[in-house]
């Protein structure tokens, strides 16, 4: 028998964190949302009592369309049906092919590389991009997780405040933000938690400002456009994307959204197509390693064999926008100051009182989980999933309408 090895470290490493700075720095910008979830236990096995308007999860059994591909999907058909797959042929090509029709711009399938969701097209685009120490702007309020993907790049979160009443993008703030170090602006249309979709206009004014800080900062700003709530529009609202605007963007997007199935992970990161070719190239080249040196970050064997199937497939964003409908006009005749969504499945208003976390409280109380903006850095807001039920919906509208006369 082998002597057990006991330590002989000396006291000095006593109490020492094994984790890295990175990590500790990316667990730093998760902390709230850890906190969050591990109160509201909103992760936990279903409770039939809990009217859940916290995240963008399904409450609802899957589509059957996306079963049904996923079932085609798992059938070998040839002996490497299980193999190793990096970002596949057949799905790029109908994938930059799809992308060219829905954009009207001209993706090559170099252009797409397949992703784990859009996390990791983000994760991949911020590796890519920036060196230990660079900025990237990002938009307050606005997608939590930015920041503890950028730290664990070793990069620096930098905020741009939208408009605080219209929730439009605010240039002079994006403008205030960009220093010597900055390398990517990140914008996401249509956007978390607002539900406002950015039209060409401000793209136009936006590629103007980037080139000319680039130029000012001798180098490239890219410009990462997060689209994964891109077809889930209301009224009518037209798409725009920043990639037809300014030609060192890149857009990532993901399944997840649309087929409500966050837990099947797929997506792309994209180059415009109107970028230069040296600067594709060397992104198109960059790409692969950059993904095999993250630890594999391609989809799953499956999922990919599934991309031509699930194009077809999505959740009903009719009924979504039904919900939106009861909602908002609900909420809004008993006094809440509410942003009406244009498109994704949330709703962005001011938390009765002025305090989303004493709110939030309240609410909870009542068996309806909300989440409060403290997530967004906005401590006077909260949002709501409109992927709740309408059993839910119609069980919470009390609890709201008592809820219109908190702190007052
Ligand atoms: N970007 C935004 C704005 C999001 O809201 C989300 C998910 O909530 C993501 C990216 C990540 O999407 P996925 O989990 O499908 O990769």
């Amino acid at each position: 028998m082998p002597e057990t090895t006991r330590s002989s470290a000396p006291d000095d490493f006593a109490g020492r964190s094994p984790v890295s700075a990175r990590s500790a720095a990316a667990a730093r910008e998760t902390a709230d949302l850890e906190a969050f979830i591990a109160s509201a236990g909103t992760f936990d096995a279903p409770d039939p009592d809990l009217n859940d308007f916290s995240f963008g999860n399904p409450h609802e059994m899957p589509l059957q369309g996306l079963v049904d591909a996923l079932r085609r999907g798992a059938e070998p058909r040839s002996i490497d049906w299980f193999a190793y797959k990096a970002s596949e042929d057949a799905p790029r090509a109908f994938l930059a092919e799809s992308l060219s029709r829905e954009l009207s711009l001209p993706f090559e399938p170099q252009d797409v590389a397949l992703t784990a969701g859009a996390f990791g097209a983000i994760g991949l685009a911020f590796h890519l991009l920036t060196d230990p120490g660079d900025e990237v702007v990002i938009p307050v309020p606005g997608w939590f997780l930015y920041a503890p993907i950028l730290r664990q790049a070793g990069a620096i979160p930098v905020e741009a405040s939208l408009d605080p009443v219209t929730w439009d993008i605010d240039l002079d703030a994006i403008e205030a933000a960009i220093t010597p170090r900055t390398r990517i602006v990140v914008v996401n249309s249509p956007h978390n938690p607002t539900g406002r979709v950015y039209g060409p206009e401000i793209w136009t004014r936006l590629a103007g400002l980037l080139e000319r800080a680039s130029a000012r900062i001798g180098r490239r700003i890219f410009l990462l456009s997060d689209e994964p709530y891109r077809r889930i529009r209301f009224d009518g609202v037209d798409f725009a994307s920043p990639a037809a605007h300014y030609p060192w963007t890149l857009i990532d997007y993901s399944y997840g959204k649309v087929l409500l199935a966050p837990g099947q992970r797929l997506g792309y990161l994209a180059l415009s197509p109107l970028m230069p070719d040296s600067d594709r190239a060397a992104l198109r080249a960059g790409a692969f390693s950059t993904q095999v040196s993250l630890g594999w970050t391609f989809p799953e064997a499956i999922m990919q064999h599934s991309v031509e199937a699930l194009e077809s497939v999505s959740i009903d964003v009719a009924e979504i926008e039904a919900k939106r409908d009861v909602l908002f006009e609900s909420l809004t005749s008993w006094g809440y100051d509410l942003v009406r969504p244009e498109g994704t499945f949330y709703l962005w208003g001011a938390a009765p009182g002025g305090d989303s976390v004493a709110f939030a409280e309240w609410m909870r109380a009542k068996s309806v989980l909300i989440l409060p903006g403290t997530l967004f850095h906005r401590p006077a807001h909260f949002r709501l999933s409109l992927t709740a039920t309408r059993q839910m919906i119609e069980r919470a509208l009390p609890a709201f309408e008592a809820g219109a006369r908190f702190g007052a």
